[in-house]
């Protein structure tokens, strides 16, 4: 069977789709910064914790430069940026839980993961509330609406590790 085509076909990169299907130039840096966010999707990072993380013997990315990058990524909707309870503002890649509603967002580990089971069923009631809503008001001609439903607060994992931390300090 011959091949229709000689070329050999290279998969194109899927960080660079995914850059210039939202506009963005396909820079070595923009290239780093959405991969490495890409790599690790369930945790969300301050400016000064992904420049740690990106700066090694390899690498080197200026703050000016990374804080431009995550401001376009997060405008286009490629990160999404949230504030905590210290008022600093954390990124992460969009993570699919945000569309899985409703989520559960710690506030220690700052991981962001879909409620399951029966907490889902649960909150499905709250979503439901929600979507009445949205409806409601769609109808008395509000536009662009939309919800997000996070239940937020600190993780098993966390506060078992904070429990302890406080009984092996004397
Ligand atoms: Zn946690």
């Amino acid at each position: 069977m011959a091949l229709a085509c000689s070329t050999v076909a290279v998969p194109p990169d899927p960080i660079d789709v995914l850059l210039s299907a939202h506009g963005l130039r396909r820079t070595g840096a923009a290239r780093l910064v959405l991969g490495w966010l890409l790599a690790n999707p369930d945790t969300s990072y301050t400016h000064a914790q992904l420049q740690a993380a990106l700066t090694d013997s390899t690498h080197s990315l200026d703050r000016v430069t990374l804080y431009r990058l995550i401001d376009r990524l997060t405008q286009v909707g490629l990160l999404l940026c949230r504030v905590d309870r210290q008022r600093v503002r954390r990124y992460q890649a969009m993570p699919a839980s945000v569309k899985a509603m409703p989520h559960f967002e710690c506030q220690s580990c700052h991981r962001d993961s879909p409620l399951v089971g029966a907490l889902q069923a649960n909150a499905l009631d709250l979503e439901l509330a929600a979507q009445n809503a949205l409806q409601a008001l769609q109808a008395l001609g509000y536009q662009g609406l939309s919800f997000d439903l996070a239940l937020r607060g600190v993780c098993a994992d966390c506060a078992i590790a904070a429990a302890g931390a406080r009984q092996s300090t004397p």
